[in-house]
């Protein structure tokens, strides 16, 4: 039988490290071996694997791996109190052992992954194509912080001037919560938690409400991999369990990824109360991400990455383009082949592995973006046939007299065109910049020039050159946004883990 049993699961030869208390460990790849650029770490995964694509289908036919959904919590604060109490026990851990659970549950999700690609098809209608790249990237998540905590997590001896001695560590802050997005539930709900744990600190994890199944089996996965039950708690719940947690005065710091709004409502509530700690924040959120054509660019290339960039998962990534900003002496020509593109775009059932755009994740999100795409119903260059049954928005292409028309982000497959004048590019920049958002940009040229100066004047975490804007890779492309878009330090990346973790110094007087 393909299909392990947990016993099985766990009859390996590095087993449960917390529960035996001890320092066995598998040896640790560090960053370097792990990742090439383009290529994740995750060779194992592929969707030519027969097994896997019959338990992805098993999993969306609701036969095999959909757990029950679980309960919403009320009362946070006993939980809260577990995680309290599991912290000393785990931040006194060395980083090594910590280090080995997330390598552990890496080879765990890797294990599972036909489930967890029908519960990201089931509760996330992802594609089957963006379920895979979902799991890749939780995998991903768990051994690139592995190999960094390990490798730049160690205490460090600083000089002494005065003949002392001073080390510097760096340590478990306490509780951290982490909240987690529906657009990645299972990748940004791993990467959140990975970090947290692999530093020291012990976690109340909050999945979006939507997706709460996904994360229960990621937390699942976490415990049979050797994180004690206590040092990480499934928090299900909505916006008033998150303000619970986010209110109580024993958390050591919060890791969110959701709408600006949500981000400034937690930071607000996290400095309420005299006797509060101040406490980290590390919020990443949406964009108004802006791609800009010049007349150098290959055409048939920018269509092929803007209908990627603006249409793939439905829009629904804060990565994804919503403005598309065209030299004017090309627009036309460009807009016309986007057109005709357009029509090559499979709307439907995301469990049909041909499907390119799915329906979005639930009424509300439906109703708003209908919403704003028939008030602009006078503006529609291009708009697609959708199935009529299902929460399907029809992917268009909105045209606007002015880049400066566009203000908010429209989380779905809308998406806007603008044109820009010969000889404005910095302005061009500069007016993107003056949305107060700064997430991803796009641009394709050919002239070297241009991209200098775009990327000495935007203000955004991930610029892409002439190539797609969205799908950053752990490790290569460390993900996250300035202003209107996050706090920093970027997912994926080598500053994230510092971020987590509370930095001491002890001077000894020799
Ligand atoms: N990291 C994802 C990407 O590069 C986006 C994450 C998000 O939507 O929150 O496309």
């Amino acid at each position: 039988d393909e299909h392990l049993t947990d016993e099985q699961l766990l009859a390996d030869p590095v087993d449960r490290i917390v529960a035996v208390g001890g320092t066995r460990h598998p040896s640790i790849p560090l960053p370097g071996d792990l990742f090439m650029p383009q290529r994740p770490n995750s060779q194992g995964l592929d969707l030519e694997d027969w097994r896997v694509l019959k338990r992805v289908k098993e999993g969306i036919a609701g036969r095999s791996g959909i757990g029950p959904e679980p309960e919403p919590v009320t009362d946070v604060a006993p939980l809260v109190d577990r995680a309290a109490r599991a912290f000393p026990g785990w931040s006194g851990l060395p980083i090594e052992d910590r280090a080995a659970c997330m390598i552990r549950l890496a080879d765990l999700l890797e294990e599972r992954r036909g489930e967890l690609m029908a519960l990201a098809v089931h509760e996330a209608n992802k594609t089957i194509p963006d379920a895979l790249a979902e799991v890749r990237e939780a995998i991903d998540f768990c051994r690139y912080y592995a190999g960094e905590a390990v490798e730049k997590l160690q205490p460090v001896e600083l000089p002494g001037p005065t003949g002392e001695s001073n080390i510097l560590r760096m340590e478990g802050r306490g509780v951290w919560t982490c909240i987690a997005p529906w657009n990645f539930p299972l990748a940004i709900f791993t990467g959140q938690v990975a970090a947290a744990l692999v530093t020291g600190n012990t976690v109340i994890a909050k999945p979006a409400p939507q997706t709460p199944r996904i994360a229960a089996e990621a937390v699942r996965l976490a415990h049979l991999a050797g994180v004690p039950e206590d040092a990480l708690i499934l928090v299900p719940g909505g916006p008033t369990v998150g303000a619970a947690l986010t209110g109580d005065p024993r958390i050591a710091g919060v890791a969110f990824t959701g709408s600006t709004p949500t981000a400034k409502k937690i930071a607000q509530s996290l400095l309420e109360g005299d006797d509060r700690p101040i406490v980290p924040l590390i919020a990443e959120t949406g964009g108004v991400n802006a791609m800009i054509v010049d007349s150098t660019a290959l055409a048939e290339q920018v269509v092929a990455d803007v209908l990627l960039s603006a249409f793939g998962s439905a829009g629904q990534r804060c990565s994804a383009l919503r403005l598309l900003l065209v030299q004017e002496e090309v627009a036309e020509h460009m807009i016309q082949m986007l057109t005709g593109a357009m029509d090559a775009l499979i709307v439907g059932d995301p469990a049909d592995p041909a499907t390119d755009v799915g329906p979005v994740i639930d009424d509300a999100a439906y109703d708003k973006l209908m919403t704003h795409r028939a008030a602009m119903k006078d503006r529609w260059v291009k708009t697609l046939e959708v199935p009529e049954k299902g929460r399907f928005v029809p992917p268009t292409l909105i045209r606007l007299d002015s880049m400066d028309d566009l203000k908010t982000e429209w989380f779905g497959p809308l998406l806007h065109v603008a044109t820009w004048k010969s000889g404005k590019l910095e302005e061009t920049v500069q007016r993107v910049n003056a949305k107060g958002f700064g997430l991803t940009m796009g641009l394709h040229s050919r002239i070297a020039r241009g991209s200098e100066l775009v990327e000495a004047r935007a203000r955004v975490g991930n610029l892409y050159v002439n190539r797609s804007m969205i799908g950053a890779i752990v490790g290569s492309q460390p993900f996250g946004g300035e202003g209107l878009s996050g706090t920093g330090p970027k997912a994926g990346g080598p500053h994230y883990l510092p971020r987590f973790c509370a930095e001491r110094v002890t001077s000894i007087d020799t």
